[in-house]
């Protein structure tokens, strides 16, 4: 079993299909949804974090890719431009997921992507501005 984390942005036509629910059944993929944003006939972004076998897994996003569904790894999703970075540590107050800590001996900001959920509480903790979320619309490089 693998976990892996993605964010999938679909087209209005597509926000009324179980689509978590389709995953579930039909490709045995265990989804918790982290985050949602979905309003009635307009493109929708959810948030997953994602369980199954990798075949399944993969299987399971070829579903989704044929359904007209942008799936991107959530590892894609946060940046911080790092030679900016002047290890404050504000950000790593408001990251309750593990995703931005200070080194305990360097005192030096440590990003681990994977951890993020994309709360976005980090953007306006920084006070140089410097992380860039980019939530089921491509990616902000640092
Ligand atoms: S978006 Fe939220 S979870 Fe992700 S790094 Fe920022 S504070 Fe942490
Ligand atoms: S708040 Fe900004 S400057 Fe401070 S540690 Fe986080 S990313 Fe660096």
């Amino acid at each position: 079993m693998i976990i892996k984390r993605f964010t999938l942005s679909f087209p209005p036509e597509s926000s009324t299909k179980p689509l978590t629910y389709l995953l579930i059944k039909n490709y045995d993929i265990k989804v918790n949804i982290l985050k949602a944003e979905i309003t009635a006939g307009k493109k929708g972004n959810l948030l997953i974090e994602a369980e199954g076998e990798e075949d399944d897994l993969n299987r399971g996003l070829e579903f989704l890719k044929n359904e007209n569904i942008d799936v991107l790894p959530l590892d894609r999703q946060i940046s911080v431009d790092q030679d900016s970075c002047v290890h404050c540590g504000a950000c790593t107050a408001v990251c309750f997921s593990g995703a931005l800590t200070l080194d305990r001996e360097t005192w030096r900001l440590n990003v681990t992507p994977a951890n993020c959920v994309v709360c976005g509480l980090c953007i306006n903790a920084c006070p140089l501005k410097i992380i860039n979320i980019g939530f089921g619309h491509g990616v902000q490089n640092e």
